[in-house]
């Protein structure tokens, strides 16, 4: 067939395969009429690209409806969970973690592995390589492709050249983060801040999914975040956003790794618990958090301080609603600027969301215009600890619909390179 078609042709058809997968993603399992009243495309054209979209193996139909109306029932399409592999990593502060999940999100491998000893790029990047080829040998003999791996760091990314720019808690520094991926794995890579990921992540699977404009924060390590604008993740004209932890809100405040003074990540982070609990318990208040970490205040942690908070240690409820306080002024100016439709609190205080998000809904209540916060939903981050490596995958999987034919061209997963064990 050497039928040759427009630029223009070429790319109309592109962006209606995009209308079609978007349809099927919200509305599945739904039949070819209704994909086109749905649309607005003609049924022809509607019949033509799900026929493409079968032939490509993204999309399969998945049987009749089951309450028989008159007429003959049109046959129902949904998205075909074994279109393709995905794989989610995150590089984070001491640790690399790996999902190889199916097209439908389901978590097929996963495996984390402790990277406390030596931060460095040159042992930590081989190490998550390695662990993508091992999720590799298990999952691709199932798959006709692999979609792309979506890889999450804790720094700043130039998500257009997939470069580390900075990574103060990694010590990394202008890292080519993408090319180290793409010069061993033969499929597309996609790289980004985990906080941007997270948020997507939320945004296509978890707790923010059909929500048009997300404000993601994440209280870990550090305090960042995530905005999803229209369905899209902002990213900036450097390819930086979302770094909102570095707002200023004490002119004079604490020295941040940033190198300013007074960032809001000095106030509201793990640290920043740790800090306000350590500071209670050496001006003497009693707490439980002494025989919780066995004298050792150092190694304390937050899900220490949360067990203490549920066992109704006032030290640890003091120390979180004040963290919480501060998180709420942050997020009132943030709500007033964007207008959100969901806010999501990730990271790991997200696991004191029981202490922390009624204060937080009472600070914004009293703090940010009417409008804006009454009409933005505020929800604990439904992945935990998966949150980066399920924006990985969601990456890779918007990806895939925004642009079908550029990944359905993209190679066929290679066969692994020693069988993979029996499952
Ligand atoms: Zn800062």
């Amino acid at each position: 067939m050497a039928r040759a078609r427009t630029g223009d042709q070429a790319l109309v058809r592109e962006i209606n395969l995009t209308v079609v997968l978007r349809a099927l993603r919200e509305r599945s399992p739904i039949s070819r009429a209704s994909l086109a009243s749905l649309t607005g495309l003609n049924k022809a054209t509607v019949s033509s690209l799900v026929e493409e979209l079968i032939g490509a193996g993204l999309v399969i139909e998945s049987g009749f409806p089951k309450a028989a109306r008159v007429g003959r029932p049109g046959v129902l399409l949904e998205l075909n969970p074994a279109a393709g592999c995905i794989f989610g990593v995150e590089i984070g502060v001491g640790f690399v973690s790996v999902i190889a999940t199916d097209f439908a999100a389901s978590v097929l491998w996963r495996g984390e592995e402790n990277t406390r000893a030596c931060r460095s790029q040159e042992v930590v990047i081989p190490r998550a390589i390695g662990m993508v080829r091992e999720a590799l040998a298990r999952v691709s003999g199932s798959f006709p492709r692999v979609l792309g791996a979506g890889v999450g760091v804790a720094g700043l990314v130039d998500v257009s050249s997939g470069r580390v720019l900075f990574a103060p808690n990694l010590g990394w520094q202008d890292v080519p983060l993408r090319e180290a991926f793409e010069a061993e794995l033969d499929f597309p890579i996609y790289v980004d801040n985990e906080a941007n990921m997270a948020a997507l992540g939320e945004t296509c699977f978890g707790v923010a999914r059909g929500a048009r404009s997300v404000l993601y924060v994440s209280a870990g390590v550090g305090l960042g975040g995530g905005i999803v604008l229209d369905g899209q993740l902002m990213s900036g004209a450097a390819g930086v956003t979302g770094e909102m932890g570095h707002m200023t809100m004490l002119p004079d405040g604490a020295r941040c790794n940033c190198g300013n003074r007074g960032c809001w990540e000095t106030l509201v982070s793990q640290n920043a618990v740790l800090r306000r609990v350590r500071e209670l318990v050496s001006s003497g208040a009693g707490s439980l958090v002494a025989d919780l970490a066995r004298g050792e205040m150092e190694d304390l942690t937050i899900p220490q301080v949360v067990e203490a908070a549920r066992a109704g240690d006032e030290v640890c409820r003091r120390a979180l609603r004040e963290t919480a306080e501060w998180l709420g002024i942050g997020i009132a100016n943030l709500v007033n600027l964007l207008n959100p439709e969901v806010v999501v609190l990730g990271g790991i205080l997200s696991l004191a969301g029981e202490f922390v998000m009624p204060v937080v809904e009472r600070v914004v209540t009293e703090r940010a215009l009417r409008w804006p916060a009454e009409s933005a939903k505020l929800l604990v981050a439904g992945y935990g600890p998966d949150a980066a490596v399920m924006g990985g995958v969601a990456t890779v999987y918007e990806r895939v619909l925004s642009n079908p034919g550029a990944s359905l061209r993209a190679r066929r997963a290679s066969p692994p390179s020693h069988p993979p064990g029996r499952r």
